[in-house]
């Protein structure tokens, strides 16, 4: 599943390829292809996200897309190749294309229903306006581990598997414990860390967590291989040495994904 980075850099390409010019829509595949016929030859006017969601504003409506662990979006130069039936939503102009393949929600919603998706959702590091008290408030009355409640999109939208890992590795503290013990100064550490980081995933399309110090180049040590790319702490790291202390990396089942974390550097 893509992480939240990975949608605002979507949001960010439908922008810079689609924005401020009418559009064809269509449904190749036919499972949006009334909705496409509604919002065909309308302006794109923007392209936003908020966790794993992406909205795309025509007129008065948004198509709103979550990519879920199937999804994707590719873009290229015009012509369009022709549509498969793969396609649930195509979008072209003059100069580009995007196709949406496999996604687990493509739909037409009005601002009403757009606003309810974020109501439901916590605050995302990505958005510049996001309160991250509005999650604290969620965390610090918890008794779930800050490894299951970072994961919660209800709680903080837009990290992952990846993200939620190194944020915890990278402030020392144990991914066990639990939201009620968390102190507000590493609660506001962590939320300016993954501001932080996520910036520069979107940025580089990639998420590297390690400091400059833990690179390879600084350590002497070979780049990782992943097709995650990107250095990381303790991603997918289990039983390798800690880039830090040299213990072993562990893993475990945490909130339906495996938890990667170092025993030795997080106690906090
Ligand atoms: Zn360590």
């Amino acid at each position: 599943m893509p992480e939240g980075h990975t949608i605002h850099r979507l949001a960010q390409d439908h922008t810079a390829r689609f924005a401020g010019r009418p559009v064809r829509v269509s449904s190749p595949q036919g499972r949006f292809a009334e909705s496409a016929a509604l919002l065909d030859g309308r302006t794109l006017e923007s392209a936003e996200a908020h966790g794993k969601h992406l909205f795309l504003e025509l007129g008065d409506a948004w198509i709103h897309i979550h990519l879920g662990l199937f999804g994707k979006l590719g873009f290229g130069p015009a012509p369009a190749p022709p549509a498969t039936d793969t396609v649930r939503l195509r979008l072209a102009n003059g100069d580009h294309w995007a196709d949406l393949r496999g996604p687990t929600a493509c739909a037409l919603l009005g601002e009403g229903e757009k606003k309810a998706i974020h109501e439901r959702l916590g605050p995302d590091p990505l958005r510049p306006d996001d309160d991250p008290d509005r999650a604290w408030k969620r965390i610090s009355r918890s008794r779930t581990s800050v490894a299951a409640l970072l994961m919660d999109q209800k709680v903080i939208a837009g990290v992952g598997n990846v993200y939620r890992a190194e944020v915890l590795f990278r402030h020392g503290i144990d991914p066990y414990r639990l939201g009620k013990d968390l102190t507000r100064a590493q609660w506001d550490a962590i939320w300016a860390d993954l501001v932080g980081l996520m910036r520069e995933g979107v940025r580089n399309n990639r998420i590297d967590t390690v400091r400059d110090e833990h690179l390879p180049e600084a350590m002497g040590r070979p780049p990782r291989v992943d097709d995650h790319g990107g250095e990381v702490y303790v991603y997918r790291r289990a039983n390798m040495p800690c880039h830090v202390c040299g213990g072993e990396i562990r893993t475990a089942g945490l909130a339906a994904r495996n938890l990667f974390w170092c025993p030795h550097c997080q106690i906090r």
